[in-house]
């Protein structure tokens, strides 16, 4: 009765960076669903995925919340692969909604339900001391029921040790934070609140909100959206390992209030607030998840849609 027994794989679903999915099924219960996702060993990511890899996922098996992918079961199979055994989510993602392939019209109360779910998805990982570090629109699958779901921990890990240096080549580049692109090692759910800034943005404008080509044109991009990092707005910056200085002619101060309006206007002054603390280039002053959840964008005009009316394939 190993766990890899009670699991059948079927067809091969997908194939990402780092692994392979299977639509695969309960051997009890032959009408079952689930997706298998066996993690390739022999990449670039290995150093990620090492040692105390099974332990880690091990551990995101007991978060259980409505909007965070289930994961069933963790397994290795020959060669030592990992495979996670997740809820099966065949309606797509974030991403696909956003591109618009099938005409797809949404709104600010439907930004607002989705940012709402993502919201309590990470506040959730937040609270149970785990960093999501990857979060993107093609990590946040939709379910039947229109419920969003954060799924792809594969780079999550435990940050309950502070003292305990993390790589910093985590989220991809385009919702990566300039800590982590100025080489940070200690560093915090800031990361993810980022991230999620990044992908509100996006649900907004409907195209990748900062899509840099290189790590030094990502920060670029940084510094024309939301401002230049400088020890004056973020005391600490310069001590980084990777920081950059930057010429006095070429800073670019914080944008404020008006800047954001002019881009981001449809989601309100409130929702514009919301964005900008979650932009936060210090990482100290980015508000957390807790806050973004307490933000009064949540309780103001229009009210978020309700799931069973959210656009979703099929
Ligand atoms: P990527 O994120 O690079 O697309 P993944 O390895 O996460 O790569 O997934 C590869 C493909 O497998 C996805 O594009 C998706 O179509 C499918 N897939 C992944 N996870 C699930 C799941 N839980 N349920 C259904 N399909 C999935």
């Amino acid at each position: 009765h190993e766990t890899k027994e009670k699991y059948v794989k079927d067809k091969k679903l997908g194939e990402g960076t780092y692994a392979i999915v299977y639509l695969g099924h309960l051997k009890a219960d032959p009408l079952s669903k689930v997706a298998i996702k066996k993690i390739k060993v022999n990449t670039e990511y290995r150093d990620g995925l090492s040692m105390d890899a099974i332990r880690e996922v091990k551990y995101l098996q007991e978060l259980s919340h409505p909007n965070i992918i289930a994961l069933h079961a963790v397994f290795s199979s020959k060669n030592q692969n990992l495979n996670l055994v997740l809820e099966f989510l065949p309606l797509g993602d974030l991403e696909m909604l956003i591109k618009d392939s099938e005409g797809i019209r949404y709104g600010t109360a439907e930004v607002k339900a989705w940012m709402g779910m993502l919201g309590r998805a990470v506040w959730f990982c937040h609270e149970n001391f785990v960093l999501h570090r990857d979060i993107k629109p093609n990590n946040l699958f939709i379910a039947a029921d229109g419920e969003v779901k954060l799924a792809d921990f594969g780079l999550a890990r435990s940050f309950s040790d502070p003292y305990r240096p993390m790589t910093y080549q985590v989220i991809t580049r385009w919702y990566r934070p300039p800590e982590l692109l100025y080489g940070a090692r200690f560093y915090s759910g800031a990361v993810d609140v980022w991230s999620m800034g990044t992908v509100f943005a996006e649900l907004i404008l409907r195209v990748p909100f900062l899509a840099g080509n290189t790590d030094i044109h990502q920060l670029e991009l940084i510094c024309q959206a939301v401002g230049t990092p400088t020890e004056e707005i973020w005391p600490g910056v310069s001590k980084l390992e990777g920081y950059v200085g930057y010429e006095k002619a070429s800073i670019v101060p914080v944008r404020g209030k008006d800047f954001y309006l002019a881009r981001f206007g449809t989601a309100g002054p409130v929702g514009v607030d919301l964005l900008m603390s979650m932009l936060a280039l210090d990482p100290r002053k980015r508000s957390t998840a807790r806050q973004m959840l307490e933000h009064r964008w949540w309780t103001s005009d229009p009210r978020p849609t309700a799931k069973v009316d959210l656009p979703r394939k099929g």
